[in-house]
């Protein structure tokens, strides 16, 4: 037999390992200092009480025989789809329930997706990108041509005109760099894939976090139903990163090589994967709910309160960043022009702040380095503190 060689060109992955690893030895040495984490990209507050009390009783249902449910349906029970697409529609966008598949993540859906697409196809990815998209692909032995995003464009990079590409993935707000496109920006997106007959994969695992007037689906925008796929999650929206519930949107209509997407997609899923719980499908449909919604907003506020105070630390002083609004994700240009991993140290040592190196996210992230405010009030108010201490 043999193995599937294009696991050998992944590249290894040190990234959490070598921060884990810092810091152990940090704190080996010195025992008596309080080292904040500010690298975290999990969140930390608890499930809203209006789901875990839906969870709950799903799991009641599933202890008497006239309640209990066996297998669900492959896309997911049609009450979660109406909820998904109602809530769509509470921002403007249209999306019917018959076009919404439930997943266990957006991170299963997004490096799943590819088992429809031909191992021919290029994927283009945006650098520094969420390594999901690259890794995923390199396991299909695909090719991948990367779209740089600096200072120079705000960490949001455009399409290449001269530059063709089958598969593209787009993350907005994103993950590491919490830049959000506007509409504008998007449709240039949109266009260029029409042009190119290629498919979008946009994931906005962090829509939940916009307050700007940016999209908080590609199907805000005009076109998008010819050519993009969507993948949204209730992990950072409401807390599911360890409960596991998420959303794909595929349009009826989208067809690619004379092949109806959702119908193929739908093919791969019913082989593949066989749904999500009822009771979590439960709590999921309640974060749609109008009480639902009033309670992840108070998560949701705890954490952009924790981005300002970030933000507003680095306005001043003077450090250039992007993200902090839209995002969970601050993502700032290291000072002193200092490398992602000095900058690691010396923050570690002289402030005891941990966060994560943006060299770890592609080339581009080098000389930049991940916030997060996912953490706790008080201790992003000290990080901050320190902060100022040490770079004032
Ligand atoms: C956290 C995250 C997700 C969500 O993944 P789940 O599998 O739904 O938990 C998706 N995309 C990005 C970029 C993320 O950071």
């Amino acid at each position: 037999m043999k193995i599937n060689k294009n696991f050998d060109n992944l590249v290894p992955n040190y990234l959490f390992a070598e921060i884990a690893k810092r810091v152990s030895d940090y704190q080996t040495a010195n025992p008596e200092n309080d080292v904040i984490r500010l690298g975290i990209g999990d969140v930390t507050l608890p499930l809203a009480p209006v789901v875990i009390e839906a969870m709950k009783k799903g799991v009641d249902d599933l202890a008497k025989k006239e309640t209990f449910k066996g297998y669900p349906d492959y896309e997911g029970y049609g009450f979660v789809r109406e909820a998904v697409s109602g809530y769509y529609k509470s921002f403007g966008v249209e999306v019917s329930a018959d076009e919404v598949l439930i997943s266990d993540g957006a991170k299963s859906d997004c490096g799943n997706i590819g088992d429809i697409f031909d191992k021919d196809n290029i994927v283009l990815v945006t650098d520094p990108v969420y390594p999901v998209y690259v890794d995923s692909n390199i396991m299909s032995g695909r090719n991948i041509i990367y779209a740089d995003c600096n200072k120079s464009n705000n960490f949001k990079a455009m399409p290449d005109k001269n530059l063709h590409c089958d598969i593209i993935y787009l993350c907005s707000p994103n993950n590491p760099t919490g830049a959000a496109y506007t509409a504008d920006e998007l449709k240039e997106w949109i266009d260029y894939a029409i042009e190119n007959d290629a498919v979008i994969l946009y994931d906005c695992a962090y829509e939940a976090f916009i307050t700007d007037n940016v999209p908080r689906s590609i199907f805000a925008v005009e076109g998008a139903r010819k050519c993009a796929i969507e993948f949204c999650s209730l992990s950072k929206t409401a807390g599911f990163t360890g409960t596991r519930c998420g959303y794909t949107v595929i349009p009826k209509e989208l067809e690619r090589d004379g092949h109806n997407i959702y119908k193929t997609w739908y093919r791969r899923q019913a082989t593949k994967f066989n749904g999500v719980s009822w009771p979590v499908q439960c709590g999921a449909a309640a974060v749609f709910s109008e009480e639902g919604q009033k309670q992840i907003k108070e998560n949701l506020g705890y954490y952009q309160e924790n981005a300002r105070i970030i933000s507003q630390a680095l306005d001043e002083l003077g450090i250039y960043y992007t993200g902090g609004k839209n995002s969970p994700y601050i993502w700032l240009e290291c000072p002193n022009g200092m490398g992602s991993w000095e900058f690691f140290d010396l923050l570690l040592t002289k402030a005891n702040v941990v966060g994560t190196p943006g060299a770890g996210f592609g080339k581009n992230g080098e000389g930049f380095f991940r916030l997060t405010s996912f953490g706790d009030r008080d201790k992003t108010v000290e990080a901050v503190r320190r902060l100022k201490e040490i770079l004032a």
